[in-house]
């Protein structure tokens, strides 16, 4: 039964498996050379409005094993953080996207923005301002379309150098979410401190939002409180009308999921925008 046949990629690897150590190490060095052999896409996922009409992306990155498939990056993305190789990786990533959007938008006309993760060990390199500053110019994107998305514990790390990093990126016109809201620890009231433009509802939340009342609260307590402080609010993992219509109905002006789209390839992507209506 092999990976590719499943079509999940490959199946030994899951979550909740802790990696033989010789995997480990064979899984670590082939990601060593993933980059230059050309392994490593960018997959794109939809970000829509209210009527569905798609005001952006989140780049998500796929790693295409030539043995074992395509690699979830649950399973890639701790091991590239403990060897630090996140660090051209998500260099890497940060340009990809940047440049694609720029295409994007030219082959379009219209206005899209781009959403990329930073892991917490890239946030916490030194030259992350720099980093950013080279992939907006080699691309020529605008900073508006560009948000980086952190989570709560990687800006909790070090809040001052936090706030000293986004705020230099921020007055460039570059843009932040935080990711996976809600399963932090933190208030919305600590978070104010950060110049923070836009909260991603885990999508926890958003999965239960029709049979549990507690995440229905908590949706809804997160959407009113960032409306408060003038914070937009994305929904993540939306999967179907009901959810849709549910998030809706509480104020939350973008989605993200798989009943608008899965994260797909470039150029998936592309020709998706076409029948998209701006
Ligand atoms: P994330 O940033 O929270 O990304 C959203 C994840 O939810 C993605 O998983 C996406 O495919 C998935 N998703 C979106 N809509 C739905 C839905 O309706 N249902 C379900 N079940 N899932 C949905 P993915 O692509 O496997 O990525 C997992 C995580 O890996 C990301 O979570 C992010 O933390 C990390 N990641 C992905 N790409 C990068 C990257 O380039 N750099 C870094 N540092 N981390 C990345
Ligand atoms: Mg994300
Ligand atoms: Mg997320
Ligand atoms: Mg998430």
């Amino acid at each position: 039964y092999s990976a590719k046949e499943s079509g999940e990629g490959y199946r030994f690897f899951t979550e909740e498996m802790n990696l033989r150590a010789v995997e480990r190490m064979e899984l670590e060095n082939s990601l060593r050379n993933a980059v230059q052999n050309d392994e490593l896409v960018v997959y794109y996922q939809p970000l829509v409005d209210s009527r569905s009409r798609i005001l952006g992306m989140e780049a998500l990155l796929r790693w295409q094993h030539p043995a074992l498939g395509l690699v979830k990056p649950s399973v890639f993305i701790p091991l590239a953080e403990e060897t630090g190789l996140i660090v051209p990786i998500g260099e890497w990533v940060l340009q990809t996207a940047c440049l694609h959007t720029k295409k994007l938008q030219a082959l379009h006309h219209r206005s899209l923005h781009v959403a990329v993760n930073l892991s917490a060990r890239q946030f916490r390199e030194p030259d992350l301002v720099a980093c950013v500053e080279k992939a907006l110019r080699i691309s020529g994107l605008a900073p508006e379309c560009l948000k980086l998305e952190v989570t709560e514990s990687s800006i909790m790390e070090n809040p001052e150098e936090a706030i000293v990093k986004m705020t230099a990126l921020q007055e460039k016109g570059v843009r932040f979410s935080i990711d996976d809201f809600g399963t932090g620890y933190s208030s919305l009231s600590y978070l104010r401190r950060f110049p923070i433009d836009t909260l991603k509802i885990d999508r926890s939340f958003v999965s239960e939002s029709l049979a549990n009342q507690d995440d229905q609260e908590i949706i809804r307590t997160i959407i009113m409180m960032a409306k408060n402080l003038n914070i937009e609010t994305i929904a993540e993992g939306v999967e179907n009308r009901a959810q849709q219509e549910f998030l809706n109905c509480q104020g939350c002006r973008i989605m993200q999921g798989y009943y608008f789209g899965r994260p797909m390839t470039y150029d998936d992507f592309r020709d998706i925008l076409k029948y998209n209506l701006e």
